[in-house]
């Protein structure tokens, strides 16, 4: 598969390149609207082709684009890829809002090209492990989720994150969204009900740089919260609690592939016993999964309709604090379509 890439972004610098050469995929052009970053980039990453535009970049000799630019940049990029018949691998959240990720994805069915959402937890060989756990009754009957996912922003990260609210800015459209797929992913349902309080902290400027929140799922299961920037010491992890069990994980609401996971279960066995997981690396698996997609072979791991959810979840949260009420998830048509 030929890749485009749309955006000279950290995240294609630092994960993806690589995991799409992993995947033996080639990447051969990038975007950048700089044109001399442009050129830098593909020099540094060894790109044969640096393009101006999107236009350029999508008259290339490409099959697919992965979309890493600025989040208000999304809708316009996808759109044209894939008119341009190429399939789309976008980074979250897809969009600003609902409707716009939404149009993205009815667009790229209506075309017959694969999207998918960079949901990389999914992925990982922790959450793998957690999910067959939940699957297979090991903690019985599941009763609530905790997910703490408080980090600090690292230097390199702290642009438009933490300062403009039209490209997209703040935790709650940066992480919200990765603990809403994560919840989704594990529960095999979609939160209905948020409460959140959000706050603008040593690092925000206009935009919230932590949240917490309470999701209620339709089985009655509550999912609890916490997204920071400017939690140092914190660590990440999750917790799922059920009627026969605990799942406890510290250190997986990461992009590596680390942390620990522990099943403790109940009766007059009661044991904690640590659970092993895969080590591969989350990018490359969710590269693989999408290239699959392309010839037909299953679907990616994280679909453009769990992009939309995703997103869905980050609005009533944003919604829910700014207006201290309760919110219903608005899903819009997509509630209607299965996971
Ligand atoms: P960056 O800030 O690195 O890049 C975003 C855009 O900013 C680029 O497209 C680029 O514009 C411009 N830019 C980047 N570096 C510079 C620079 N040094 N000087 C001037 N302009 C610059 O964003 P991230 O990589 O952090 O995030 C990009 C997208 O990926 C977002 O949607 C984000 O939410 C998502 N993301 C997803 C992750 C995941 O694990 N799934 C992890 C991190 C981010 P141009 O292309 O025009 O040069």
């Amino acid at each position: 598969m030929r890749w485009g890439l749309i955006g000279a972004s950290n995240i294609a610098a630092r994960h993806m390149i690589g995991a799409f050469r992993a995947a033996g995929g080639e990447v051969a052009a990038v975007m950048s609207a700089d044109a001399a970053r442009g050129r830098a980039f593909a020099e540094a990453h060894d790109i044969a082709r640096a393009a101006a535009s999107v236009e350029d970049l999508l008259g290339a000799d490409i099959d697919a684009v992965y979309i890493s630019t600025t989040n208000e940049k999304h809708l316009a990029q996808a759109l044209a890829a894939v008119t341009a018949g190429k399939h789309v691998l976008c980074e979250k959240p897809l969009a600003l809002t609902v409707a716009d990720a939404r149009a993205m994805v009815r667009a790229a069915d209506d075309a017959g090209v694969v999207f998918a959402t960079n949901h990389h937890l999914r992925n990982a060989g922790s959450h793998l492990a957690i999910k067959q756990l939940i699957d297979d009754g090991r903690i019985g009957e599941v009763l609530s989720m905790r997910i703490f996912h408080a980090v600090l922003l690292p230097d390199h990260l702290r642009g438009w994150r933490i300062d403009n609210p039209s490209a997209g800015g703040g935790v709650i459209l940066d992480i919200v969204v990765h603990d809403a797929d994560t919840a989704r992913f594990h529960l095999d349902e979609d939160p209905v009900q948020v409460a959140a309080m959000d706050s603008e902290g040593a690092l925000g400027r206009g935009v919230e740089d932590s949240v917490m929140s309470v999701w209620r799922m339709p089985s009655g299961v509550m999912v609890q919260t916490h997204e920071s920037f400017t939690h140092p010491h914190a660590g990440s992890g999750l917790e799922v609690h059920g009627t026969a069990g605990s799942i406890t994980a510290r250190d997986v609401m990461t992009q590596r592939p680390v942390g620990e996971v522990a099943l403790r279960t109940a009766g007059a066995t009661a044991s904690t016993e640590a659970v092993a997981f895969s080590g591969h690396n989350l990018y490359i698996r969710a590269v693989e999964r999408f290239m699959r997609a392309t010839v037909g072979e299953g679907a990616p791991a994280a679909t453009g309709l769990d992009g939309v959810k995703s997103l869905a979840v980050a609005a009533a949260v944003k919604q829910a604090s700014v207006s201290g009420a309760q919110v219903a998830v608005d899903y819009g048509d997509a509630a209607a379509e299965a996971n």
